[in-house]
């Protein structure tokens, strides 16, 4: 594993990266499939005759293939390149908002989503006089399953959940989520933004009728990411963005569109970006999933029993399944301030509310410190960061 970002030396210490929820760092593979695009492949796709936009177009497309086998999507066609989750969610908030979402209409989303899955989908109820339905968790973070099951009624449209919460770690039981919401013909959006890059992915197992997720929490570079849509579902929605590769003819009275997933690309995509998705994916397919997951597993069940050995310590996110973040506060300190001493140590954590206010506000509190693992952590980053604590700690409590 060659990660060249993890030798950099921060305050003259070791770079302790566990920000790894927020973005992963890249492997030199990705860096040359990135770099190797601009030096030899650039050239824009679909419409150009010559070799090099030839080149990038079959590359480009065969990283839609390698994306579409790596969720176990059915068809290529099911897998549309965006900018990210935030994008991705937006898409289909936004377009099926527009074909199916009217007045009276609920979506259901958890307690525990990030403002990415929930603002979007604010944003359509407003335009279609639609609200929002909460899914309540408990105190460990698993959801509420009962109360759950009681949200649907016959104004329901859409699920939206994560698969995993970026906050507090809970891997959410989606097969299920998915099942009740299908026995009342309800189709799911899961959020993978915190779950592709940790355990293993498949689309037509989960069942569910979207899945978006960010090349860049995945050793993918920023700029990318992905919204697979079951194609019956996925034909049915009107295009999100206009121009570019989306149509089929434009004249002024009226213009028709692509064939999926074109219809969702509208405009020129961050081809490199993509080719580096490929390479990422490549690369952890080279760790194998299962492993990188088992690492991350490991490391969460060590780091969870060294913090809680920390006199105040509390973890919020104790729920049985969990990916590996830990989210927590050091007696009343500010997770602010915690963030800013540990940066001082070399140690780079998130701080703050980690884009989930109504987690914080379930929890009456105004934020957590983070920290969270990829396939690159080791015990001894997590022991860097309980020294540090323990050093911290007198200064604030
Ligand atoms: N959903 C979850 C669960 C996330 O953790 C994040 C990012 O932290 C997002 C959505 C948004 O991802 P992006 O900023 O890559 O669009």
């Amino acid at each position: 594993m060659d990660f060249p970002i993890l030798d950099t030396n921060v305050y003259n210490h070791r770079l302790v990266y566990l920000d790894n929820a927020a973005t992963t760092q890249k492997p030199r593979q990705v860096i040359d499939a990135l770099t190797g695009y601009y030096l030899t492949l650039n050239s824009n796709i679909h419409r150009g005759a010559h070799y090099l936009a030839a080149q990038a177009t079959e590359r480009y497309e065969e990283v839609r293939t390698k994306v579409q086998r790596f969720v176990n999507a059915r068809s290529s066609k099911e897998i549309v390149f965006t900018r990210g989750t935030t994008e991705s969610i937006n898409l289909v908030a936004s377009s099926f908002g527009r074909a199916f979402l009217g007045p009276g209409d609920e979506v259901i989303v958890s307690g525990m989503e990030h403002h990415s899955n929930i603002v979007p989908w604010q944003l359509a109820c407003e335009l279609a006089g639609a609200r929002l339905r909460v899914i309540p968790f408990s105190d460990e973070g698993v959801l509420d399953m009962e109360a759950y099951g009681s949200l649907f009624s016959p104004h329901t449209r859409m699920v939206a959940c994560a698969h995993v919460s970026n906050t507090l770690g809970t891997v959410n039981p989606v097969r299920e989520i998915v099942a009740i919401a299908h026995d009342h013909n309800v189709p799911v959006l899961i959020d993978g933004a915190q779950a592709v890059a940790h355990m293993p992915v498949d689309v037509q197992q989960l069942g569910c009728d979207f899945y978006c997720f960010s090349g860049h929490k995945m050793y993918a570079p920023m700029g990318v990411g992905v919204m697979y849509g079951r194609e019956e579902l996925l034909s049915q929605l009107p295009p999100y963005q206009g121009g570019g590769e989306m149509i089929k003819d434009v004249t002024f009275e009226r213009t028709t569109y692509n064939e999926l997933p074109f219809r969702f690309e509208a405009g020129t995509p961050s081809v490199g970006d993509v080719l580096g998705l490929g390479a990422a994916i490549d690369f952890m397919l080279a760790q194998g999933i299962e492993n990188i997951g088992r690492h991350e597993d490991e490391l969460l069940r060590y780091a969870t029993e060294r913090l809680l050995s920390i006199p105040g310590l509390r973890i919020f996110g104790t729920a049985p399944h969990k990916a590996g973040v830990v989210s927590f506060l050091l007696g009343e300190a500010h997770p602010y301030d915690v963030g800013t001493l540990l940066d001082k140590l070399g140690i780079a954590v998130r701080t703050g509310h980690h884009c989930t206010q109504p987690i914080m506000d379930r929890y009456g509190i105004p934020g957590t410190v983070r920290a969270s693992f990829a396939c690159y952590t080791t015990r001894e980053d997590v022991d860097a960061l309980v020294a540090a604590l323990v050093r911290i700690a007198p200064m604030l409590m």
